[in-house]
Order: structure tokens, then C-alpha cells, then sequence
């Protein structure tokens, strides 16, 4: 199957390029490379350009007899989403309409689209399931519950069939440890933690330590992204029979940032400096996610639920590079 993969030079991006490659599937990456790497496209045909060019989407649809596509491309940061709402509007929901828009002309239905557990904001039960109420806190969480109510009308008209999953904490490095997470800057906990191991960083903050859990640190639900990237896999297969599938990825298990801490430590063998700082705005206390419906309807069942491993793999794949990717 040719896959279109939009944003398939960003960390998932490339792992599930990484992972349809190994499955004999045909993975196209689009990419603008305002955030992602070449080198992680590695072998992959390639298509250098930007979602807000409606023209080269068709164009590049039609001409690569395109079946499918994956979604990836958008922008993650929930504080930068506070400061500059409109651009979250403008990359994750226009681009994206754009693209659902050159999917359209060209014929294609099947979508596999990235969202977030930061749909539901701040959830009344733990753990979520879907059905728990969308009331997303931030404009990164808006942005992307937008999308998804835009599939959902497009689904209804016949002309759609997509699965919205939703991302609880996608973490550690795929592709055998060498497709990894380069964010720059860096604002996610596991590579900022590691990075303070390898002696890159003075130190590492805990954003809030009064925060109502067992410790006081917030907790988050992690997965291993060749889990993840392997729901997105049974999810387009299932596009075969479905118009509309909307999915938890998560484990299930949470971990305060000071349980992810001291993994790291134990993992990397090293001490480091841990200062304590105010909350992040827009940071709920507690999310872990009810991941049953995903193992029930897909058969989907991770393999590397454990922290350790998704640790392991991250710590492996910064040391294998220490500067990053190269480009
Ligand atoms: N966090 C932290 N220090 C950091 C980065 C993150 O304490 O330097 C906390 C953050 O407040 C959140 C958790 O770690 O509670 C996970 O944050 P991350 O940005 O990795 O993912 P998010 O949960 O925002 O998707």
C-alpha cells in the first residue's frame, strides 16, 4: 500500500515510516522540515513541501497513486500553543482541513490522524476512556479536537474513513533504538531528563511538586512508540471496513515525573541535579489513559509496556547521538 506520511520526518513520523517500511508497505514522507530531519527520512521517497500548498498535495496524491495517509505533521507544544494560539489554528487545523480538502479532490479516503489525550483537559475520571468529555484547556488540545470533529462531519458525508488516535505520552526510540526524539527545543521530560544524565544540562526542573498525587508531581501514562506506531498500523487496516475509529494509545500505568526520574538514573547509572519549579500552565495532575477499546477492536497489545525499556532505548539513542540528528 502507498501511505502518504505527512510530517514523516518528526519523531513518530519517522518510526512509522521506519515500521510500514518493514512491513513491505510504501510509505511516501511529506515533509517541510521546519521541525523534522532528513536523516530520519533515511531511504524513503520523499516529498519536500509545505501542507498550505493545496496544489503540490493533489499533484503529489494523484501522481504517487496515493492510498493513504498518515497525519504527523503539527505543531506539540501546549505552553507555545498559549502564547501563539493562531499559529496552532493555522498549522493543525487549516493544514489539516487543506489537506482532508486535496483528499477529497483526489479520491482518497483512508486517514490516519495523530491526537491527543489533551482533548479531554482536565478529566472528571481516571482512567480516560473516549467517551470521557472533550474540553480541551489549551489551543494545542483545541486545535486538534477541531480536526477531529472535522473528520467526523467529512466521515458522515461518505467521502472520509479515519481514525483519530489519541497519544497519551509517546516516548524512547524506535527502529531497534535508532529512530529517536530531537525536538528542538526540547521541552519533553524523558529526552530533557536524559540530557542532564549525559551532563548537556545542569539540571532538570520538576514543573510543580504540590500537585495532588502520591508524590506531588504530575503523572502522565508513557508508551513506547514502536507501540505506538504499531496501533496506527492495525488502525489503517481496519479502515477497510470502517469510516470512523477513534482510539486511546496509552498504557494504561502512570508515573510521576519524580517515578521517571529516578528510572532514568537507575538506567543511565548516573546522578544529576534535580531543582524543583512552579506548575507549567495548562499541566493537569493526573492522565492515564483506558486503552481497552484500541486492544479490543484492533487487537493491539504493546509490547514494551515497561518504563525501563522505553528509558533504555531513549538513553541508547542520545548517547548514540549525543548532538542530535545531524540536519
Ligand atoms: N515536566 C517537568 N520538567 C520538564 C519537562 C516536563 O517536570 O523539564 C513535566 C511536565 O510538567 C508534565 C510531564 O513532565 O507533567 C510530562 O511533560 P512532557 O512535556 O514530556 O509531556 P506532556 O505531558 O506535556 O505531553
Amino acid at each position: 500500500m502507498r501511505v502518504l506520511i505527512c510530517g514523516g520526518a518528526g519523531y513518530i513520523g519517522s518510526n512509522m515510516t521506519f515500521l510500514l517500511t518493514e512491513k513491505g508497505c510504501d510509505p511516501i514522507v511529506f515533509d517541510n522540515f521546519s521541525k523534522g530531519h532528513r536523516t530520519a527520512v533515511r531511504r524513503a521517497e520523499l516529498v519536500e513541501g509545505d501542507l498550505a500548498d493545496y496544489d503540490l498535495l493533489v499533484n503529489t496524491l494523484k501522481d504517487r497513486n496515493i492510498e493513504a495517509v498518515m497525519h504527523f505533521a503539527a505543531s506539540i507544544e501546549v505552553g507555545e500553543s498559549v502564547r501563539v494560539p493562531l499559529e496552532y489554528y493555522r498549522n493543525n487545523f487549516c493544514n489539516t482541513r487543506n489537506l482532508l480538502q486535496a483528499m477529497e479532490t483526489a479520491g482518497i479516503e483512508k486517514f490516519v490522524f495523530s491526537s491527543t489525550a489533551a482533548v479531554y483537559g482536565r478529566p472528571a475520571e481516571i482512567p480516560i476512556t473516549e467517551e470521557c468529555p472533550k474540553d480541551p484547556i489549551n489551543p494545542y488540545g483545541q486545535s486538534k479536537w477541531a480536526v477531529e470533529r472535522m473528520c467526523h462531519y467529512q466521515s458522515r458525508t461518505g467521502r472520509l474513513r479515519y481514525a483519530a488516535l489519541r497519544y497519551f505520552n509517546a516516548c524512547g526510540a524506535g527502529g531497534n533504538a535508532t529512530l529517536g526524539e530531537d525536538h528542538r527545543p526540547e521541552s519533553h521530560l524523558i529526552p530533557l531528563i536524559i540530557r542532564a544524565a549525559m551532563g548537556r544540562r545542569d539540571s532538570i526542573s520538576i514543573f510543580g511538586t504540590d500537585y495532588p498525587t502520591p508524590d506531588g508531581t504530575c503523572i502522565r501514562d508513557y508508551i513506547h512508540i514502536d507501540d505506538l506506531c504499531m496501533a496506527h498500523l492495525l488502525a489503517l487496516d481496519k479502515l477497510d471496513t470502517s469510516s470512523e475509529l477513534v482510539y486511546n494509545l496509552g498504557n494504561g500505568s502512570g508515573y510521576s515525573v519524580r517515578q521517571v526520574i529516578e528510572t532514568v538514573r537507575k538506567i543511565a547509572g548516573k546522578d544529576f541535579k534535580v531543582t524543583e519549579a512552579e506548575r507549567r500552565a495548562g499541566d493537569p495532575p493526573v492522565l492515564t489513559s483506558d486503552a481497552a477499546k484500541a486492544k479490543k477492536e484492533l487487537g493491539w497489545e504493546p509490547q514494551k509496556p515497561e518504563l525501563e525499556e522505553m528509558v533504555e532505548s531513549a538513553w541508547k539513542w542520545h548517547n548514540d547521538h549525543p548532538n542530535g540528528y545531524p540536519d
